[in-house]
């Protein structure tokens, strides 16, 4: 290969022939040129973290690294990757760098150099010929791979959020198996953050495998932001990013890999269809580095995963209070008798109606959960006939997205959904209400789900619960009680503002 060198703002460097940016450059061999020094490193350019991980402590030729010729010459540039010449004369010998043989050199017609006679290596020749025209690429320490601080992030962590960001830290440096059971609206991304940093700076390759394609696209944004000088590869049906040491997939897409990650953590473990497809969990199992760390996230842990912590075969962090410090809104339950004949005969149940009114009056939107789709669709005609603004948004919904940022921007009040928006969604001062809550869809970890939609912002913690239904079921009365319990410990623990409050009675 030959470059050429050139100067630009008082820095010397080399310039590899093909790159057209030196117009009639001079182009020599790479041993031609004294020797350079490296660049100096630029914090605000990012770098590959594929491509540095790949290249760590290695020491390779040009045919042995699977990226293209532009991108190291930027990485070169900004100081995070170096070149030298394969071939350099040391004391007056010429001698290979690669292998360090200094006697046994043949010599060839090169058709790189265009040279008739360059000389090789014939020492390490079986491992890829190091010519005098063969630069050697290297990222050595690992100081040089990443910035002294990764992380850019400045907020502060809630007591309870700290105690869990200390214990995911520990279970990725010791490889264990760890529960942060966090409820909604704890703030548990930021939770990850130190434990992360700490597996980048360790060079571990890292996964945040969810169920669910809105979570993988919820979360990339802000991992990037949280830091900037790092790859980090979303993957889920449909995308295209370039594979990196560090991806957010969902379980579905995990399936391509084996004994990849040593961080494997699970966000929203109970959530459908990781939870009822033993396939996918076979998938995180497989693609997790034997030895390595995993950490499941959720609000409402299932019975399989609780049996164990019971067990104590897995250990626990909770986080009983809202990174805001609040108590989670406790659910107000409400008979209306047999709804879905009203329904049938086409008429709404009058209680709901009534506490609609009241949520509109008090300038609060409205999201109102319904067991299925096809009653979604029949209550929101019932709605229109007396003129309610309302949409209604489900799984097989294509305008999902655009529909929700809509309601967020108060185009509308009234929200219809299925169990589709029990995660996820973050919508200020909305009130949330669930009609025939009594129905086997509602089990206990989606009511939680469905609670901790409410009173999620700081400014307006309160929020409203409102189940309405036909009978009160187990489920009913065993979320009222986990958001109770979580209220509680919060409370002993002296986390909780606004004491007393909502769902908190001793
Ligand atoms: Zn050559
Ligand atoms: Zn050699």
């Amino acid at each position: 290969m030959r470059f050429a060198s050139s100067i630009f703002q008082n820095k010397s460097f080399l310039v590899p022939e093909g790159i057209s940016i030196i117009e009639n450059g001079t182009y020599y061999p790479i041993s031609h040129f004294a020797v350079f020094e490296p660049q100096p490193i630029d914090h605000s350019y990012i770098p590959s973290h594929e491509l540095l991980t790949f290249l760590n402590g290695r020491h390779l030729l040009i045919d042995e690294i699977p990226f293209p010729l532009e991108q190291l010459h930027d990485h070169y540039m900004n100081g995070y990757l170096q070149i030298e010449a394969g071939i350099q004369l040391i004391s007056s010998k010429h001698t290979c760098l690669r292998c360090g043989n200094s006697e046994a050199f043949g010599f060839y017609p090169c058709a790189r150099c265009k040279c008739s006679n360059c000389r090789y290596c014939r020492k390490c020749i079986k491992m890829g010929r190091v010519s005098s025209c063969s630069p050697l690429y290297f990222s050595p320490a690992s100081s040089l791979t990443y910035p002294p601080t990764l992380l850019n992030w400045n907020g502060e962590l809630s007591h309870g959020q700290n105690k869990a960001s200390d214990q995911v830290k520990l279970a990725i440096q010791k490889n264990e198996r760890l529960l942060v059971w966090a409820v909604c609206g704890s703030g548990k991304t930021e939770v990850l953050f130190k434990g992360l940093e700490q597996a980048i700076y360790e060079n571990k390759t890292i996964c945040i495998a969810t169920p669910r394609t809105d979570v993988v696209l919820e979360l990339l944004p802000r991992l990037r932001k949280a830091f900037p000088t790092i790859a980090i590869s979303g993957l889920y049906g449909g995308s295209d990013d370039p594979l990196s040491p560090f991806i957010i997939s969902t379980t579905h897409q995990l399936i391509r890999y084996k004994d990849c990650f040593d961080v494997m953590i699970i966000d929203e473990v109970d959530a459908f269809p990781y939870e009822y497809d033993p396939s996918l969990q076979y998938a995180v199992d497989k693609a997790r580095k034997n030895n390595g760390a995993l950490v499941y996230l959720t609000a409402t842990p299932s019975r399989k995963i609780l049996k164990q912590v019971k067990d104590n075969a897995l250990p626990y962090v909770r986080i009983p209070v809202r990174y805001h410090g609040y108590p989670l809104p406790a659910p107000k339950f409400t008979w209306v008798g047999n709804w879905r004949k009203h329904i049938r005969k086409g008429k709404l149940p009058s209680v709901l109606l009534k506490w609609i009114e009241q949520q509109f009056h008090e300038k609060k939107p409205v999201m109102l959960f319904v067991p299925s789709i096809k009653l979604a669709e029949r209550i929101h005609s019932l709605f229109e006939e007396v003129q309610v603004d309302c949409e209604t948004v489900h799984s097989e919904d294509a305008d999902r997205v655009e529909k929700v940022m809509r309601f967020r921007n108060r185009n509308y009040r009234l929200l219809l959904t299925t169990t589709i928006l029990e995660r996820g969604v973050t919508i200020e001062n909305v009130s949330i209400g669930v009609l025939g809550a009594e129905a086997d869809i509602f089990t206990e970890s989606s009511l939680v789900q469905i609670a901790g939609r409410a009173g999620r912002s700081e400014k307006y913690p309160e929020g409203e619960v409102a189940l309405f239904h036909y009978g009160k079921t187990n489920d009913m009365l065993l979320a009222f009680r986990h958001i109770k319990s979580m209220n509680v410990e919060a409370d002993n623990r002296g986390w909780l503002k606004g004491k007393g409050v909502y769902g908190v009675k001793k």
